[in-house]
């Protein structure tokens, strides 16, 4: 079966009551035993319930994975990613992340004693030079947010096998649509569904695929045991949302690609971050490893952070809000929103600077895409 026949029935979701071309929604928190222990598989909705069952078994699926665990939010499925990480366990994670990803990752190294570095690994040198020491987690994103760098997965997946590590992946940005960490030899995807596999702004969710069936059972503990599991409400949206991933990442790329070139050409523009342009030091990484480019570009506004913002104030089409992957088009200034947790000098010492604008380009005609931060270049 190719993707985006997959999208739609790689979990074959018929109800065996009623034969229900999608799956019911099942409310129940708790299921009738017919003895103590003697059940259908199901007991209590946290350890298991139908309906999350078939976006867990879609997900497996789309990422290649032995199984998939769903949870109640990207940070959900973090945080029980990070409970298989005890005090002593060193994390070498890649440098540009998700701001609620290094506040999370800081909290456990102040809290828990978990060593935390974090590595520029769009530079395998410098993933190697950090991995002459035994390692037990190597944390990447590819495509990296807010900077949109590109991680070479077959690469770091080599290093930390040598030094020991088990290598996560957030692939919330490529989607499995345009990358697969699994079968570049990844243990561990993780996802915020919140985003691209939601795709609608409308549900929080997360999740974890597994590579193995030894790691699945582990990790299927710890989701029973944490407990951030999502609604039975929110896994059927989220499945909801992934039928139509194939069709909405073609649609984000047109929109990126015109935006993208657009920004490229204009004087107040100091640089466009988009794996898509070849301008992009390392767009063709990105072509060997992506099956596209995605939906996400970042700009630099020349003029500091003031222009930064007059830029923001002054689109229309694109909504100022949090959060990225909607079929509608949002814009972020990282430094005051997403990323403010972090200092300033970590923030700065990474590249993301008051300049930098992250744009999330939706499914609108890319035409009005293009006319909207043409017209609002020209007041910043
Ligand atoms: C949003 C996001 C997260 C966190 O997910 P939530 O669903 O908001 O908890 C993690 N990683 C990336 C790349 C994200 O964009």
């Amino acid at each position: 079966m190719r993707f985006d026949t997959k999208l739609l029935h790689a979990a074959d979701p018929e109800d065996p009551l009623t034969g229900a071309v999608n799956p019911p929604i099942y409310l129940s928190s708790t299921y009738r035993q017919s003895a103590p222990n003697r059940n259908r598989g199901y007991v209590y909705s946290r350890t298991a319930n139908p309906t999350r069952t078939v976006l867990e078994a879609t997900l497996a699926a789309l990422e290649s994975g032995a199984a998939g665990l769903a949870f109640s939010s990207g940070l959900g499925a973090l945080t029980t990613l990070l409970e298989a990480f005890p005090r002593g366990s060193r994390i070498v994670s890649v440098d540009d992340l998700y701001g609620g990803t290094w506040r999370l990752f800081e909290h456990h190294r102040r809290q828990f004693g978990v060593n935390v570095e974090y590595v520029a690994m769009s530079d395998l040198g410098a993933v190697a030079e950090a991995l002459r020491r035994p390692a037990d987690l190597v944390y990447v994103e590819s495509p990296t947010n807010p900077l949109l760098r590109i991680v070479d997965l077959v690469g770091v997946v080599r290093l930390a096998r040598a030094a020991g590590a088990v290598v996560a992946v957030d692939n919330t940005f490529a989607t499995p649509a345009l990358q697969r960490p699994i079968e570049s030899g990844a243990d561990i995807v993780l996802h915020s569904t919140t985003k691209y596999l939601g795709g609608h702004s409308d549900i929080l969710g997360g999740a974890l695929v597994l590579r193995t069936k030894r790691q699945a059972t582990k990790y299927a503990w710890l989701q029973n045991a944490v407990g951030a599991v999502p609604s039975p409400f929110d896994c059927f949206l989220a499945l909801r949302g992934i039928r139509t991933l194939g069709v909405r990442m073609r649609a984000h790329e047109a929109s990126a690609k015109a935006v993208a070139s657009a920004l490229a050409r204009h004087p107040k523009v100091r640089r466009v971050h988009y794996p898509g342009l070849a301008s992009h030091p390392q767009h063709r990484l990105a072509r060997r490893q992506m099956a596209g480019y995605g939906g996400i570009v970042s700009v630099e506004i020349r003029g500091g952070r003031p222009a930064a913002l007059r830029f923001l104030k002054r689109l229309k089409v694109f909504t100022l809000a949090e959060s990225l992957g909607g079929v509608e088009s949002l814009v972020d200034h990282p430094a005051s929103m997403t990323h403010a947790s972090m200092p300033r000098s970590e923030r700065e010492a990474h590249g993301m600077t008051d300049e930098l604008v992250r744009l999330s380009c939706g499914i609108e005609d890319p035409a009005d895409l293009e006319d909207d931060v043409r017209s609002a270049l020209r007041g910043a």
